[in-house]
């Protein structure tokens, strides 16, 4: 059990079986057909709301819907939200739990690696706007997070890479131990996914609500990887896949400008091609479609981009002010 302290309130991530889970009475879940599906049996609990798969369902749309519905089957203020599936439903349903009546209780219950290892755990909700995504959003730690890793049993192999692209990203970037036990393939699924969430439960309670850098940090290679997703226009290449190539570009650059240790890149790039991950993509050499979505970057002001650096193996930080043309003229030479 790790427990995540937050402003109001503190949550507990409990590693157990879904069989063991006691929701509160009052629950309604949130899934997806995919994992209704495989899982009916596994969450009985009634009424559901089932959403298509995928990331079009991070739509206003969608919200709303949820929204009609939740009011449909009599949801109140003691109302809890159960979050069943990857960070699409986490995502949607989580800020679904922000705002109905101001907001209820939302329990996650993530079904994905990447939603395990990140999405369900500091609070970050939200949904998409047809040209920007995660626009609109908000913070809503949860009541309480269910990782169960046996439902990463019936997850596509590509979505389990994809996944381990965070996973290695944390190593990276925090935890040249966790590096170890990777690289040696010396550590258990559970270990392995435990060890992810309490890095980033220690980044988020240091820097909750994004005011400060550390949790930046947690964007490591997702400058780049942003860029691709969105010049690929979020449908061939997953989230993780752009994160891998991301790690490997932006670590370059960083030991391009003398930032990270030399040798570091290489380091990544093997580690990533050994979980059958992509370090290239054919975006990168649109340099100006690259360089105009990373202008449109959270982090990035007038004239410069931010990155968040990895140093070393284990280490990282957020660099700002990293002059513009100097990224052009980097992508153009790769
Ligand atoms: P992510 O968690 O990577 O943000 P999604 O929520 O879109 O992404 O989930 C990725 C895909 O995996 C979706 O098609 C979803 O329905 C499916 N999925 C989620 N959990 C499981 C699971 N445990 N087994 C099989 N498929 C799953
Ligand atoms: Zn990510």
């Amino acid at each position: 059990m790790i427990e995540v302290r937050s402003q109001h309130s503190s949550y507990e991530i409990v590693f157990q079986s879904i069989d063991q889970v006691e929701l509160p009475s009052d629950s309604v879940v949130v899934t997806d057909e995919n994992v209704s599906s495989i899982y009916r049996d596994k969450l009985t609990r009634e009424p559901k709301f089932v959403m298509p798969a995928g990331e079009g369902s991070k739509s206003l749309e969608r919200y709303q819907e949820l929204q009609e519905w939740l009011l449909s089957q009599g949801c109140n203020r003691k109302t809890t939200i159960v979050a069943f599936g990857g960070g699409v439903v986490g995502d949607l349903a989580g800020f679904a739990a922000a705002t109905y009546m101001r907001g209820v209780d939302l329990i996650q219950i993530p079904t994905t690696l990447l939603a395990q290892v990140d999405s369900s755990v500091g609070g970050k909700v939200g949904i998409n706007l047809p040209n920007g995504k995660n626009m609109i959003g908000s913070f809503h730690p949860p009541r309480r997070v269910y990782i169960d890793v046996d439902f990463l049993n019936t997850l596509p192999q590509r979505e389990l890479h994809a996944g381990m692209a965070e996973v290695w990203k944390y190593a990276f970037a925090f935890d040249e131990n966790l590096h170890a036990s990777l690289s040696s393939k010396s550590i258990g699924r559970q270990e392995m996914i435990f060890r992810c969430v309490d890095i980033k439960k220690s980044v988020v309670q240091e820097d909750e609500f994004e005011t400060g850098s550390e949790r930046a940090r947690l964007n490591a290679g997702h400058t780049i990887a942003h860029a691709i997703e969105k010049l690929s226009g979020y449908g061939p290449i997953l989230h993780g896949e752009a994160v891998a190539i991301g790690l490997v570009v932006e670590t370059a650059l960083a030991e391009h400008l003398g930032i990270c240790l030399r040798g570091t890149k290489d380091v990544i790039q093997i580690a990533l091609e050994s979980e059958g991950l992509p370090t290239t993509s054919t975006y990168l050499k649109d340099v100006d479609g690259m360089m105009a979505a990373m202008r449109s970057d959270k982090k990035a002001s007038a004239g410069s981009l931010a990155f968040s650096f990895i140093e070393k193996i284990g280490s990282s930080r957020l660099v700002k002010d990293i002059d513009a043309t100097v990224v052009a003229r980097f992508l153009e030479a790769i």
